[in-house]
């Protein structure tokens, strides 16, 4: 059997087995379809049964959540958590609370997360977990209940050597506070069985920023390779939570010019560039809606969801050199891709976690735009996390600085694996495929170490 039809053999019993997970094919398709060199030339892979278990989750735990919402009315919402992979550490991957979590989702997320993790060198598995939980329009109380009644059950499935979640969407600091206060008080210990904790209670200085800072630095090294800098640059960024937010910061620092940003209702066109305070006391503090940013800067302009352009995004409209979509899944599309290589886009930077479609992706690859893949990208989140486990082991506290060069070097090193994975495998330049590759090797390699489990 030859290694495409090993990969097309898995990848429909994985179709057959879990119908109508569609987020989650994509994601098993695209890394698959890159490891064909490495399947080709390596048949150990096959005799060990790696693909048919790799893309089989270890455990997946999903649960109901019952909570009482302000008017005394009970409620109920889904639980997950996909413990994917663990021959490289505990699991390790954020929490998502969103109205369009499913089992999919969390599938895709947690696969992506395995390999992710992988690539940054440290000992950490993959996992993912979340909740079909809207934490829009609740009040803080409501989000406390919510969290704690999640925690409720997920607190026996983790711990720092078993599992340790972290933010994503929906979930950043107020949230991990309120599910790390129900942890504490279900287990009677204080460990650090979450990250993104706050810097005043376990947390570590430079996680808040990591993944927004990392994805910048991963550009910044693409772009040197190439001899050029983001000094300078037009870059477009989508979303306005925690990984938006902190590439816009990281970029103004270098002398780049981030010229948008956008939330689930618009866009923001900021020709000046973006205002980092502005837009986190709307989105940090005020949890409201972009379109007050042009209010408060009349020479911006907000761009409502509903003007967008048919199939596809506002953002990905306007002129830029560099692209960081930083939102969520699928949200570059072949039209978005179409109009970032008229308007001469050099190099898309993925933030958010598998952000670019399949055939956005082929048009990019056809028009030789540069492209760093999100499990690269985006891994420096992941990797902070694990310094914080680090510093929580050890008892020990580092500064900003100490953290950010750490993450400075682990996107380095990320960025060299991938390019020479690539150049190794005879695709110079394609660091999905390096990425990929290079992540998939360090862990199947490991699954064949600790033998048939
Ligand atoms: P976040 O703080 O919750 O921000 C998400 C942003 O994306 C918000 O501006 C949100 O708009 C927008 N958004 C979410 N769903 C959307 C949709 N369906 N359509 C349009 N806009 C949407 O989340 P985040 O932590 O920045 O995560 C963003 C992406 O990065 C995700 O793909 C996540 O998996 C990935 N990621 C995050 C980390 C991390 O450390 N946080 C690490 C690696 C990868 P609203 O404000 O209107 O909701």
């Amino acid at each position: 059997m030859s290694a495409k039809e090993y990969i097309e053999d898995v990848l429909k019993f994985i179709r057959e087995c879990s119908p109508g997970q569609e987020e989650f094919y994509q994601a098993a398709t695209e890394v698959f379809e890159s490891l064909t060199p490495l399947l080709e030339e390596e048949h150990k892979y096959r005799d060990h049964s790696i693909l048919e278990r790799i893309i089989l989750p270890e455990r997946t735990i999903i649960f109901r959540v019952t909570w009482i919402d302000d008017a005394g009315k009970i409620q109920t919402n889904l639980g997950y958590r996909v413990q994917f992979n663990s021959t490289l550490g505990p699991y390790k991957g954020g929490l998502r609370f969103h109205p369009s979590v499913n089992l999919g989702i969390v599938k895709f997320l947690g696969f992506e997360q395995i390999f992710k993790n992988a690539l940054t060198g440290l000992g950490i598995g993959g996992g993912k977990g979340g909740s079909n939980f809207d934490p829009k329009g609740k009040s803080d109380a409501e989000i406390n209940r919510f969290c704690q009644a999640f925690m409720n059950e997920l607190y026996r499935h983790i711990g720092t050597t078993k599992d340790v979640p972290a933010g994503d969407i929906g979930v950043g600091a107020r949230e991990i506070g309120y599910l790390f206060g129900q942890y504490k008080l279900l287990t009677g210990t204080f460990e650090g069985a979450m990250t993104g904790k706050g810097v005043g209670w376990g947390g570590s200085f430079g996680r808040r920023e990591a993944t927004g800072y990392g994805s910048v630095y991963f550009a910044e090294h693409i772009l040197n390779k190439h001899g050029d800098e983001l000094k300078g640059k037009t870059c477009c960024v989508s979303g306005a939570g925690n990984v938006a937010t902190y590439t816009i910061e990281k970029l103004k620092s270098m002398g780049a010019i981030p010229v948008t940003c956008s939330d689930s209702r618009g866009t923001i066109h900021h020709p000046k560039g973006i205002d980092v305070k502005t837009l986190k006391a709307i989105k940090e503090v005020g949890r409201e809606s972009l379109e007050k940013y042009a209010q408060l800067h009349p020479d911006a302009t907000y761009i409502p969801a509903h003007q967008y352009p048919e199939g596809g995004h506002a953002v990905w409209s306007i002129p830029c050199d560099v692209a960081f979509p930083s939102a969520t899944q699928n949200e570059l599309t072949l039209v978005d891709a179409k109009n970032l290589v008229k308007n001469g886009c050099i190099l898309v930077n993925e933030g958010a976690n598998m952000p670019t479609t399949p055939e956005a992706l082929e048009y990019l690859r056809k028009h030789k735009v540069l492209f760093g893949p999100a499990k690269a990208a985006n891994a420096g989140g992941v990797a902070v996390s694990q310094l914080e486990m680090a510093q929580n082991a050890s008892m020990q506290r580092w500064s900003f600085a100490e953290v950010d060069t750490k993450l400075f070097g682990i996107m380095k090193s990320i960025f060299e694996t991938a390019d020479e994975t690539a150049r190794e495998f005879g695709h110079e330049g394609d660091l999905l495929m390096g990425a990929n590759i290079a992540g998939f090797r360090r862990v199947a390699d490991a699954m064949i170490d600790e033998g048939a489990v």
